[in-house]
């Protein structure tokens, strides 16, 4: 595979970077994506407030077993690049959409969850945080009483907050930035590379089709993830 000689020379004077990541670099690990619709999540899954609120035992048994199904996959070698880039740069951060974590489990240190993680939970009414549940029957809070329901961001819900303005710091004072498996559709996380780009940031993005963000970035490297991540550490070392 042919990564840029240019790119190359621009990583190796990098101080600070990060990458933002999308389903697509969970996907070599056998996690489907959400868009690529391969009939374990689609539009019709419940990820709703609305959904929640009509009918709580449905969308707990849900996310019990995407939990369950996101459990057996292991970290595939982008997470494993991702977490060496770590050595290359003074300073490296995994900014990710995915809930799945599967960077922590490849061994990187700081990840910026922006649409939670599966294993965590809170309660709906307080907000009081939880670990891991094993349950078929949806919990209730200790604290309130309310129903407790996975940390994760639906649709419709707004991002964490301190997860989002770290992000931005990134975004605003890194050298470089890739892109990882994301489709750039979802906001505000899209907008994230192009703030790095604003900013002074070399932008690179990795996917295996061309996306809306491509023609807004410095190169796309289009190909599998779990390919071209592990090849662009080899050329850095
Ligand atoms: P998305 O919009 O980021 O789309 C996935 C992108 O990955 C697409 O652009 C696709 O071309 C690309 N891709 C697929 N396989 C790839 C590979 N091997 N290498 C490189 N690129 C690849 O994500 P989505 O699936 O529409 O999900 C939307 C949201 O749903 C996510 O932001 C996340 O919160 C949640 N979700 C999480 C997971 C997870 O945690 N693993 C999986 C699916 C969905
Ligand atoms: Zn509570």
């Amino acid at each position: 595979m042919k990564i840029d000689e240019r790119i190359v020379e621009r990583l190796k004077k990098a101080k600070k970077a990060f990458s933002l990541t999308g389903a697509g670099s969970s996907a070599p690990s056998g996690i489907p994506t959400f868009r690529g619709n391969e009939g374990f999540w689609n539009n019709k899954t419940p990820f709703s407030i609305r959904a929640f609120e009509e009918n709580p035992q449905k969308v707990w048994e849900w996310h019990q077993e995407i939990k369950k199904m996101i459990k057996e996959k292991d970290p595939n070698p982008s997470h494993f690049a991702l977490a060496k880039m770590q050595k290359f740069f003074k300073d490296f951060a995994v900014i990710t959409q995915n809930i799945d974590n599967l960077h922590q489990r490849a061994g990187s240190v700081k990840v910026i969850e922006l649409h939670g993680n599966i294993y965590k939970n809170k309660c709906n009414e307080c907000g009081k945080v939880f670990g891991e549940i094993d349950s078929e029957k949806i919990p209730k809070c200790g604290k309130c009483g309310g129903l407790i329901r996975p940390d994760i961001v639906w649709f419709g819900e707004p991002l964490p907050y301190r997860a989002l303005m770290k992000a931005r710091v990134y975004a605003e004072s890194s050298d470089v930035c890739f892109v990882v498996g994301t489709s750039g559709v979802v906001q505000p996380a899209a907008s994230i590379p192009l703030i790095a780009r604003e900013n002074g940031a070399l932008v690179i993005e990795i996917n295996k089709e061309k996306t809306v963000l491509s023609e807004h970035l410095d190169f796309s490297i289009f190909g599998d993830a779990s390919e071209i991540l592990p090849e662009l550490c080899e050329r850095l070392l």
